[in-house]
């Protein structure tokens, strides 16, 4: 399969190319040439496939022309070592939890089928190391170095902005030890997103060591994305609730609900998909009026979704071949304040008794409100209300329980290394590894 740019003005890439380049040298996103129809068959015996069944399906028609079926299948196996369940909220409301991998967030399930397959070229290329450098405000950090702790021919340099990210968070990137460094950067998140960037700019450093990024918009990391939108719709059709469905997502930079409509050109009979937005509303403007108006992100409770110029939006556009009535009459948008994300979570929670996070509760809260007759929604409940402790328990007035998984982290040492905000000593470091 080769890959296209979505600027259009970048060379086709093979899939290794694409995972190692992340962005096309003109500044696209990649996306596979052909998306192919799964067959009918497929569909007809989905609900009783398993989870790593159903996606093994999926990753064969995205990565089958370039990785050897065995190898595709360890790789989706070893990667969904953990359930992704549909959950009954109310009658015609399912929440689909994607927080049971090792960080607790749906982040877990690209980046570890990323290593993996990163993993898998560098043995059979017989390349020198690859490093990742991976700037984090909190949850990509943890993904990314979870996923790939351990993996051969690959370190990780997790940079992150001292004393700015939870403890929850700092203690899942910083106490793992192995391949994975974590860098305690002088300054705010722009600044190690800086760092990284200016890295991957510099003739001597890339001389030096093969440098990559894990970054969200990776096809690595997206496209694998869509299995659990045909899981979720395999256990939908067992409950026989899955005839007119409407898939929830709270979106952020896009990646997840687009990984979606992927599944949709595949044939997955999904009727709409609802993207929930918090304050940062700029695709539910878009719906709107049709125009696209970036601007910087306003801070939210639901954090992982602000984003002000969402990356994911151009392979929407591509999609579609930016028809903005074909794209808003198969996606619809709503928008919420943390007043009303965190009215939502109360009253969820008393009235249900099913724990929200932040995120999730915007996916929740669009079903309550869009769902028509006849319509059965899922929500996509991305991380565990635990990695939100004290903002959840604030809101709801109850302890919330941390998943052993969680509390494991935070038992082990932490190690960092200390990094100033200029570069010139982050490359020294790097020049020295
Ligand atoms: C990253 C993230 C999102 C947003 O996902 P996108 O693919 O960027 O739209 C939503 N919720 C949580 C918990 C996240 O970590």
């Amino acid at each position: 399969m080769k890959y296209y740019s979505t600027n259009g003005k970048a060379d086709r890439a093979t899939l290794h190319e694409a995972v190692v380049k992340g962005l096309a040298s003109d500044k696209g996103l990649y996306m596979p040439e052909v998306i192919k129809h799964l067959p009918e068959s497929f569909f007809d015996e989905i609900q009783d496939l398993t989870f790593q069944e159903v996606a093994y399906r999926v990753a064969d028609a995205f990565f089958g022309e370039d990785v050897p079926a065995e190898t595709l299948k360890q790789i989706v196996y070893d990667t969904l070592n953990f359930d992704c369940p549909v959950v009954k909220v109310t009658d015609n409301i399912y929440s689909l939890e994607l927080f049971h991998g090792p960080t607790l967030a749906f982040k877990d399930v690209g980046a570890r089928f990323m290593a993996r397959l990163l993993g898998y070229f560098i043995k059979k290329e017989n390349c020198k190391q690859v490093n990742v450098l991976v700037a984090t405000s909190g949850d990509t950090g943890s993904a990314v170095a979870n996923g790939f702790l351990g993996v051969e021919g690959i370190h990780v340099y997790v940079l992150y902005p001292k004393g700015k990210v939870s403890a929850i968070q700092e203690c899942q990137f910083t106490t793992l030890g192995q391949n994975i460094t974590a860098l305690e950067v002088d300054g705010v998140f722009d600044d190690c997103q800086a760092l990284v960037k200016n890295a991957f700019m510099d003739a001597e450093l890339n001389e030096h060591m093969k440098l990559t990024s894990a970054n969200s918009i990776n096809v690595a990391r997206f496209l694998p994305q869509a299995f659990y939108y045909f899981y979720a719709y395999a256990q939908m059709k067992k409950l026989s609730k899955a005839d007119n469905l409407v898939m929830c997502v709270p979106s952020g930079n896009f990646g997840n609900i687009t990984a979606g409509l992927f599944g949709k050109v595949m044939g997955l009979p999904i009727k709409r998909f609802v993207a929930a937005n918090n304050a940062n509303d700029i695709f539910y403007n878009y719906l709107k009026t049709g125009q696209y108006n970036p601007r910087p992100s306003v801070q939210t409770i639901a954090n992982a979704m602000d984003v002000g110029d969402p990356s994911n939006f151009a392979r929407i556009y591509d999609l579609y071949k930016g028809n903005h009535a074909a794209i808003s009459s198969e996606i619809s948008g709503t928008t919420y304040t943390d007043e009303q994300i965190a009215d939502t979570m109360k009253t969820c929670y008393q009235e249900t008794g099913y724990m929200l996070d932040p995120h999730g509760a915007c996916g929740y809260r669009a079903l309550c409100e869009n769902l028509k007759e006849g319509e059965c929604g899922v929500f996509l409940e991305t991380a565990h209300p635990a990695k939100f402790k004290t903002t959840v328990e604030d809101i709801i007035g109850e302890t919330v329980a941390v998943p052993n998984k969680l509390a494991a982290f935070m038992k082990g040492e932490k190690k960092s290394v200390e990094m100033t905000k200029n570069f010139e000593d982050f490359k020294k470091y790097l020049m020295n590894e």
